[in-house]
């Protein structure tokens, strides 16, 4: 068991465990970055702090982007992950074909998933478990 003490290890370390736990239709890679920048369009309390998270399909691969700036609170980059995660679980192949599938697609599919994962981590021992990942 290691105990991850910073914030990236521990989202490193929580992505492992959720790969090892769900199927998802193309390998995931999570990267850890210092911000994500916003759309222009946002407002300007988004643009401030970029986003916390993204995800896209490059190639036959999943992307999961998590922001861990200086100061973030460690709990809000792990929900970051499995809102991420969410949406990498729910990507299906005939959708994933699709670029435009990244923000904004909180359906009822992705919400009923990342609804079990958030159980699973927080209820269910997850967050535990992760600590052997
Ligand atoms: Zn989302």
């Amino acid at each position: 068991m290691s105990r991850e003490r910073s914030t990236k290890g521990r989202v490193l370390q929580i992505g492992r465990w959720l790969c090892a736990t769900y199927d998802t239709p193309y390998p995931v890679t999570i990267r850890v970055v210092k911000k994500i920048a916003a759309d222009p369009g946002e407002p300007k309390r988004i643009r401030r702090t970029g986003y916390y998270g993204e995800t896209w399909r490059e190639g036959r691969q999943i992307i999961i982007r998590i922001a861990v700036r200086p100061g973030i609170r460690g709990g809000d980059a792990i929900d970051s992950l499995l809102h991420e995660f969410g949406h990498a679980v729910s990507m299906r192949h005939e959708k994933i074909e699709d670029k435009r599938l990244d923000h904004g697609a909180h359906d009822d599919e992705w919400a009923l998933i990342w609804g079990k994962i958030y159980r699973r981590f927080y209820d269910e021992k997850g967050e535990e478990d992760a600590w052997e990942f």
